[in-house]
């Protein structure tokens, strides 16, 4: 199981307090001290309406170019992919929203525009010898339109596949799904592309079964975030994405591999928490590892 750490992205841009560059490569520095290797590292949003990842372009200059192959730098429409060329990013993650009511919010865009914009982009990507996967966010359900059905997503994922991305990743970006639905989904998915790739927000404490069932139904990776860090903006009470060290103490512990140092991601999960001020979201984390 493959796990790409989402904390410098996801789990930084919703937190209140504004982290600094020099914290965020401090964390990238630490993340691939512990063994992480994709990440997440920026988003390619526009600054006045994320001020958090407003230094993207210089995150990417600082971070270490060792593992420069493995940084993702989120896109949320076609104008992002020209800064992330730029900035010599090699992956870029391209966000389609499942609904209309949630692209509006988050894109300033319907879901069939963003699809549109989404083809210009795989196009550009191949030209610049990138990579280029795409989230499908609110898979499990909108703060906006409620439900979301599987066949809605996979017809969704279908038009998506037509422009080939790297790798296709399903958001439970409100933290709203179940395992039944993660089954359903990921089987579905799977049989449609085999690069799946999972995002799970822990907001209604569902975050860790909902893994175990991707696990289960053949997802192939499995995004997460440090110290449980981050949140959504269009959905009020929101905690961050399920949290690496839970996600990695739990596959361990179930005998799979995942390559990477616990005691180091839990060391960095406590310095994280306190550079955000906030309590530690990993269970894993408050608790410790188990057995000592
Ligand atoms: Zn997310």
């Amino acid at each position: 199981m493959k796990i790409i750490e989402v904390s410098p992205r996801d789990g930084l841009q919703n937190e209140k307090t504004l982290v600094s560059t020099a914290d965020k490569l401090e964390l990238i520095r630490r993340a691939q001290a512990a063994g992480i290797r994709r990440m997440e590292a920026v988003s390619f949003a526009n600054p006045k309406r994320v001020p958090q990842m407003a230094d993207a372009e210089d995150v990417l200059a600082g971070a270490s170019p060792s593992y420069s192959e493995f940084y993702i730098g989120l896109l949320l429409n076609r104008r992002g992919l020209d800064r992330a060329l730029a900035s010599h990013c090699r992956e870029v993650n391209y966000v389609i929203c499942a609904t209309d009511g949630f692209s509006q919010r988050n894109q300033a865009m319907t879901t069939a525009e963003s699809l549109a914009q989404w083809h210009d982009v795989a196009h550009a990507a191949r030209e610049a010898g990138i990579r280029a996967s795409v989230t499908i966010a609110a898979s499990f359900g909108c703060p906006f339109e409620g439900e979301v059905s599987a066949s809605r997503v996979l017809n969704l994922a279908e038009k998506t596949l037509a422009s080939s991305p790297s790798e296709l990743a399903l958001a439970d970006t409100i933290g709203c799904g179940v395992p039944t639905q993660v089954t359903e989904l990921v089987t579905q998915a799977t049989a449609m592309f085999p690069n799946i790739r999972m995002h799970f927000h822990n907001t209604r404490n569902t975050g860790l079964a909902n893994v175990a069932a991707a696990l289960s139904a053949g997802a192939r990776s499995i995004d997460s975030s440090i110290a449980g860090a981050g949140g959504c903006p269009f959905a009020p009470g929101a905690t961050g994405n399920v949290a690496t060290e839970d996600v990695v103490y739990m596959l361990e512990r179930m005998g799979i591999s995942t390559g990477l140092d616990l005691d180091a991601l839990v060391e960095t999960g406590r310095w994280l928490s306190g550079v955000l001020d906030r309590p530690n979201q990993s269970g894993v984390g408050r608790a410790g590892i188990f057995p000592r």
